[in-house]
Order: structure tokens, then C-alpha cells, then sequence
């Protein structure tokens, strides 16, 4: 099996796409996004992402990987198929499935013999039977008896590190309820399965849960971790010293637990929304779910809420902002912390001077109503020029060892917002700050 398709060439598509050429096979990336899919073509990548843009490169030149808007002659020219499009959320929280749907609807429109259509994007239990449906009606109208499988294949990557999780993942998890789709699936995956990754076969429910219930878990973890920070701060605790404490505990682990403005991005807000949503659909309740989704929202505000009471207030004051993304080492600004925190400060009357290594492009759409209060910097040092306050959002590691007599030269005041605790703050303090951390 040394040919795929993979509809939708986003950060999970497009990833996918190129580490499966990269173990040798013949990708074919879909997307209708026709300025998408020319950029790529002319190679430029349309997102960022640590070292894909030299996979892009090798592959492409060794003609393994190619770029496309024709969905017919990828669906007839491929036995497996990826769907890897959006889910975004829908206002009631459920995910949105139009997108996967429309692709399922398009492949059955050009199957023209067997298919194994694999379903990679996040999507709530009972997905997998839909599309099976139908794809199933769509050939019934057509008059065309094509025997098919469904595999739900969840992906586990986190951007920032996502060729390296394609590469190396945990687990791989495959769902169906076909021993041929399986076996397909395993030849597909067969670097990884002789390289002894652990692979789970379930049914196409269950993997469909795994991938929710994981999300929703760590999303819990971080929130709990955030949530303890307000009572450290009130009783003199540490929650750097609390999480280590609590890490060291091999049944606990010191993953997540790392406290901070709150979790944003593609996945966590949006897969624990739709996880809650399922539950109440299936006469359910998932309380620890929805109290870190509370949690966390509480999190982001209590931020702005930390900044405005350390300053007294914002009005007219300028503020300048490291990172925007809603993690290093992405241009995702998917749901970021830096969106609630800004715009509360907006409203507060503040002014802005923004720098991300990444994220600077993005932000310009997502504050292109409150534009007359940014300046977009070319550096940190250019952001912190002339501020009341600097507040790390998202901890870049160019952040990590900033030059702070230069910085407190160029400022006009001397707060300093540090939401991912990533300094010291008797250092700080010295070189004559006012030092606010989270949970210290
Ligand atoms: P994305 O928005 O970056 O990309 C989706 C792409 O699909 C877009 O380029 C869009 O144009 C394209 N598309 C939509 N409908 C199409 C169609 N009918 N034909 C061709 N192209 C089509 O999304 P993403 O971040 O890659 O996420 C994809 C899925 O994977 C989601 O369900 C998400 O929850 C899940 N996921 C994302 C991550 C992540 O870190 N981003 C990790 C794991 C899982």
C-alpha cells in the first residue's frame, strides 16, 4: 500500500501527509483552498511548523509528495483515503461536521472500487457510522456497488512538535470493524509498526473516544494546576515547587502540570466542548470536563484581572505583549490566551505593543477591530519600547533570556508579567522591577 490520498492539507493534514511520504509512500495532499494548495506548489509552506518545511522540500523533490485541488482523480487513483479536514466548534460546542461530511460525500461521489476512507480529524462518537452511511447512500444513488471500509486513525500530534510525534508517535489507534481495513492499515503504518510502536485496533467508537477522553484529561490536568495557582498566591505557596512536588509522583506525572494563563489552540477548547456536548446528547454529564472548561476560562480573565489590579489601572497605559501564539514554536492563534487577555485590557482603555516570532500575521486578523490600539513590533525589545508594562503570554524561548537593563532602558515603567513563570523573581526584582508571576 504505497499510495494515499489525504484530503485537507492543514496542520494535521499536511503534517501526516509529508511524514507518510517521508517513510517512503505516494502522498497526494487535497485541499480546496486553491491559494493554499499554488503556495504549497511553489513551496511555500502555508503554516509553521519546526522542520516541515525541509520534509516538504526532500519529498516533494523526490516526487513522493505532490499538491492538489482534484479530489476525483485522488479518490480514483487511491485505495486509502485520509480525511483530515476541520471540526471546528458550533455555538452549542459540538463539533462542526459539515467539512467531514462534504469530503466523505466527495469520495463517494468518485469511488470507482474498493476504499479504506480513514478518518484522522477529531470528531464525537458515532462519526465514523455516519460517514459510513453516508457514503453508503451516495453509491446507492449512483447505482455503484463498491465495497468500502471506515478506520478511525485520531491524531495525537501536538503542533509545535508535530513532525516528531508523526514520526515517533505513543500509540497509534485504529478503529474498525474490518480485519481488511486493519490489515491495510498496518502495511500503511508499517515503519512505525517494525519499529515497535504500540498500535491499538478497536472498534470505530471506541477510538473515536480515545482520542476526546485523552484530550479532555490533559485539558483537566492543566486546568486543575492552573486553578491552584489563586490559592498559592493567597497562602504563600509556590505552584512551581507544588507542581515538581506533585510530579515526582510517577502515578501522577510531571507532564501538564505547569502552570500558567490558561490552555488555548485548535484542540483542547474545542475537543472538551464537544466531549461535554456528546455526553448531555447521550443523557450524560461529565462534571470534571465542564468544571475545566470553567476553570480554564476563569484562568485567562483572572490574568487581565492580575495585570489591571498591579497597575491600579490600564487606561491609556501601553503594554507591551510577548507572544501571541497560543504556544511557542506555532503561528496557531486558535483560541490563544493572548485573545481574552488583550481585549479585556482593551476594554480597560490599554494600548498595545505586540511582538511574536511566529504569530504576527495571524494576530492582525483576530485584532483587526481593535487595530488602532496595536503596534505590531518587529522584535521583543522594539515592543517593550517606551511601555508601562511588558507581559509574557507565551514562552518562546527567545523570551527566556531577554536582555532586562536593555528593556527596563527602553521602558517607561517597570511592571513586569510574567504568565509563564519562566523567571526568577528575586532577579528581577533586582534589576528594579515590580515582578507578577502566576501561583508565586
Ligand atoms: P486546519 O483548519 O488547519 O486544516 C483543515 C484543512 O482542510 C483546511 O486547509 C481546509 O481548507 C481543508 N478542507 C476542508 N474541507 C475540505 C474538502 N472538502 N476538501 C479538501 N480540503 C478541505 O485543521 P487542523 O488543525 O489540521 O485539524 C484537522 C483535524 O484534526 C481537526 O478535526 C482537529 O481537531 C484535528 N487535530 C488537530 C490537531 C492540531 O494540533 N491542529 C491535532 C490533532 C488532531
Amino acid at each position: 500500500m504505497n499510495k494515499i490520498a489525504v484530503i485537507g492539507t492543514g496542520y494535521v493534514g499536511l503534517v501526516s501527509g509529508t511524514c507518510l511520504a517521508d517513510f517512503g509512500m505516494e502522498i497526494t495532499c487535497i485541499d480546496n483552498d486553491t491559494e493554499k494548495i499554488n503556495a504549497l506548489n511553489n513551496g511555500i509552506v502555508p503554516l509553521y511548523e519546526p522542520g516541515l518545511d525541509i520534509m516538504i522540500e526532500k519529498n516533494c523533490y523526490y516526487k513522493r509528495l505532490n499538491f492538489s485541488t482534484d479530489t476525483k482523480k485522488a479518490v480514483e487513483e487511491n485505495e486509502v483515503i485520509f480525511i483530515a479536514v476541520g471540526t471546528p466548534p458550533k455555538e452549542d460546542g459540538s463539533a462542526d461536521l459539515q467539512y467531514v461530511l462534504k469530503a466523505a460525500e466527495e469520495i463517494a461521489s468518485y469511488m470507482n472500487g474498493y476504499k479504506v476512507i480513514v478518518n484522522k480529524s477529531t470528531v464525537p462518537v458515532g462519526t465514523g457510522l455516519k460517514i459510513k452511511e453516508a457514503i453508503g447512500d451516495i453509491l446507492k444513488r449512483r447505482k455503484v456497488n463498491f465495497s468500502f471500509d471506515i478506520v478511525s486513525n485520531p491524531e495525537f500530534l501536538r503542533e509545535g512538535a508535530a513532525v516528531r510525534d508523526f514520526i515517533h508517535p505513543e500509540r497509534v489507534v485504529l478503529g474498525a470493524d474490518s480485519q481488511k481495513a486493519i490489515d491495510i492499515m498496518k502495511e500503511v503504518y508499517r515503519v512505525l509498526y517494525i519499529n515497535e510502536t504500540p498500535f491499538l485496533i478497536t472498534n470505530l467508537q471506541t477510538a473515536e473516544l480515545i482520542k476526546y477522553a485523552s484530550n479532555a484529561f490533559l485539558a483537566s490536568k492543566i486546568a486543575f494546576i492552573n486553578e491552584l495557582t489563586e490559592l498559592c498566591e493567597k497562602v504563600g505557596a509556590d505552584i512551581q515547587q507544588v507542581s515538581k512536588g506533585m510530579g515526582m509522583d510517577t502515578r501522577i506525572g510531571s507532564k501538564f502540570l505547569h502552570a500558567g494563563p490558561g490552555y488555548g489552540g485548535s484542540c483542547f477548547p474545542k475537543d472538551t466542548k464537544a466531549l461535554t456536548k456528546t455526553a448531555k446528547d447521550n443523557r450524560c454529564t461529565l462534571n470534571i470536563v465542564e468544571a475545566a472548561i470553567i476553570a480554564n476560562e476563569n484562568q485567562k480573565r483572572r490574568m487581565a484581572e492580575k495585570i489591571i489590579s498591579a497597575m491600579e489601572n490600564v487606561e491609556g497605559k501601553t503594554l507591551s505583549v510577548l507572544g501571541l501564539s497560543f504556544k511557542p514554536e506555532t503561528d496557531d492563534m486558535r483560541e490563544a490566551p493572548s485573545i481574552t487577555i488583550i481585549n479585556s485590557l482593551f476594554e480597560k482603555g490599554a494600548r498595545f505593543r505586540v511582538y511574536d516570532p511566529q504569530g504576527l500575521k495571524e494576530a492582525k486578523c483576530i485584532f483587526e477591530n481593535i487595530k488602532a490600539s496595536i503596534t505590531y513590533c518587529i522584535n521583543e525589545y522594539e515592543a517593550c519600547r517606551d511601555a508601562d508594562a511588558v507581559i509574557i503570554i507565551t514562552e518562546w524561548n527567545q523570551f527566556r533570556n531577554l536582555n532586562l537593563s536593555k528593556i527596563k532602558n527602553l521602558m517607561k515603567g517597570n511592571h513586569f508579567f510574567d504568565l509563564r513563570n519562566i523567571y526568577d523573581p528575586e532577579k528581577l526584582k533586582q534589576n528594579g522591577f515590580i515582578y507578577i508571576s502566576v501561583g508565586r
